[in-house]
C-alpha cells in the first residue's frame, strides 16, 4: 500500500492507483474530459490538473495518468493547479465553443469565455473515440494523423474504412459530436470530422425492423464463434 495525502487528507492506496483514484477515494472530486475508466488514461485534456510535491519540489501532472508515491502531498485546489485548469478549459472552449459538455465543465472551472481566437472545431483530439475502437471494440478503425508533430498538416481523426464495422461506439463516446452516427431505414451512416461512412443495416427475420450494421453482426460473430444466422433475429424478437 501506498500513503500519501491530498488536500491535507491521508488516504491509503495500493500501488499503481493514480491520483485521481485516490482522489475519488476521499470524495474529492476532479474535472476531467479525457478520461475513461475504462479505457487507459491518457492526460490530453489537461482539466485534471493538480499540484503534486515531491520531496519538497513541486510540479503540475495530469490526475488521471500520475501513479501515487509514498509520502507525496496533492493540492487539488491550489493557485497553481486551478490556473493550469482554466488556461486547459480555455482551449478546449476555444476549440470547440458549442459542444454543451466542454462549455459545462469550462464553466464549473471558471471559464465562461476564452480570451484566445474561437476556432470552432468539433474534434479536441481527446482521443476517446481512438481509445474506444482499439481497447472495447477492438479494431483499430480510427487514428490520430500528425498528433504532436509539428507538421503543416493539422492533427487529426482518420478512418481506415476496411477496419470500421459502423458500431457507433466512437460516436457514442465523443464528447464534442464531432463524430455522429445515424441510421435511417436501412443504412446507417458515421460521421467524421473529415469523413463519413455508410453500413448496410441487417433485416431482423421477425419483425422486419433493420437494427445493426451486417458488418458488425459478421464481426461479433466471427469473434464470439457463434452459429450462422444467430443474428437473423434482433434482440428484441429473440
Ligand atoms: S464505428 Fe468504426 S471507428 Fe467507430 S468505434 Fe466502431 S469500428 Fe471503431
Amino acid at each position: 500500500m501506498v500513503e500519501l495525502t491530498i488536500d491535507n487528507q491521508r488516504v491509503k492506496v495500493k500501488e499503481g492507483t493514480t491520483i485521481l483514484e485516490a482522489a475519488d477515494k476521499l470524495n474529492i472530486s476532479i474535472p476531467t474530459l479525457c478520461h475513461h475508466e475504462n479505457l487507459t488514461p491518457l492526460g490530453s485534456c489537461r482539466l485534471c490538473t493538480v499540484e503534486v510535491i515531491v520531496d519538497g519540489t513541486s510540479k503540475l501532472t495530469t490526475a488521471c495518468t500520475f501513479p501515487v508515491e509514498q509520502g507525496i502531498k496533492v493540492r487539488t485546489t491550489s493557485r497553481k493547479a486551478l490556473e493550469a485548469r482554466r488556461l486547459a478549459a480555455e482551449l478546449l472552449l476555444a476549440k470547440c465553443p458549442t459542444s454543451v459538455k466542454v462549455r459545462n465543465l469550462a464553466k464549473e472551472i471558471g471559464v465562461d469565455k476564452p480570451r484566445i481566437k474561437v476556432r470552432e472545431e468539433d474534434c479536441i483530439l481527446c482521443d476517446l473515440c481512438v481509445r474506444t475502437c482499439r481497447e472495447i471494440v477492438g479494431r483499430q478503425a480510427i487514428k490520430f494523423i500528425n498528433r504532436g508533430l509539428n507538421q503543416s498538416v493539422e492533427p487529426h481523426v482518420d478512418l481506415s474504412p476496411d477496419m470500421c464495422i459502423g458500431c457507433g461506439s466512437c460516436a457514442y463516446v465523443c464528447p464534442t459530436g464531432a463524430i455522429k452516427m445515424e441510421d435511417k431505414g436501412d443504412t446507417r451512416v458515421i460521421h467524421g470530422p473529415k469523413w463519413e461512412i455508410e453500413f448496410k443495416l441487417k433485416k431482423c427475420k421477425v419483425c422486419g425492423n433493420y437494427w445493426a450494421p451486417e458488418e458488425q453482426l459478421e464481426y461479433i460473430t466471427k469473434s464470439l464463434d457463434l452459429p450462422p444466422g444467430f443474428f437473423d433475429v434482433c434482440p428484441n424478437c429473440r
